[in-house]
């Protein structure tokens, strides 16, 4: 199930154009059928998940160590969760550094199916998806 939920991460993110900032939490998503900040899933769904892709080095070296994985490939995990997260998943959640975070958290979207995955897994409600990109 994680390597699926990789491979329809990879083909987002390539189909993402290169301006874009989508992603989880704030209003920015207000219209969505999902709202990220009382979601986490994506989250805390794969230690696979938040890796780093296409980042630049710059960009990396901005994401506080204590969040950053011992080998360096993508954010530390506990588990399945990412260190970042914050909150419980299913009830508040926050990204710790929104701002910061990698490519790969950038290009899920709620509602697609990446999305609906983690959120089947932590058991939470995947009806009335939006579309997907
Ligand atoms: S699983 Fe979907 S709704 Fe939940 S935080 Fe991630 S993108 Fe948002
Ligand atoms: S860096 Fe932020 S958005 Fe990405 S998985 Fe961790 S908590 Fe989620």
């Amino acid at each position: 199930m994680v390597e699926g939920l990789l491979d329809l991460i990879d083909k987002k993110m390539s189909a993402l154009p290169s301006d874009a900032d989508p992603f989880p939490f704030p209003a920015l998503h207000a219209d969505a059928a999902f709202d990220c900040q009382s979601c986490g899933a994506c989250c805390a769904y794969s230690a696979d998940w938040p890796r780093f892709s296409t980042e630049e080095d710059e960009q990396l070296d901005r994401i506080p160590e204590k969040f950053v994985a011992a080998d360096l490939s993508g954010m530390r995990c506990d588990g399945v969760r990412c260190s970042a997260l914050v909150g419980e998943v299913g009830k508040h959640t926050a990204c710790g550094i929104y701002e910061l975070r990698p490519d790969v958290c950038r290009a899920c979207m709620p509602g697609d199916d990446a999305c609906l995955m983690a959120r089947a897994a932590h058991g939470l409600a995947v009806e009335g998806a939006v579309s997907s990109l």
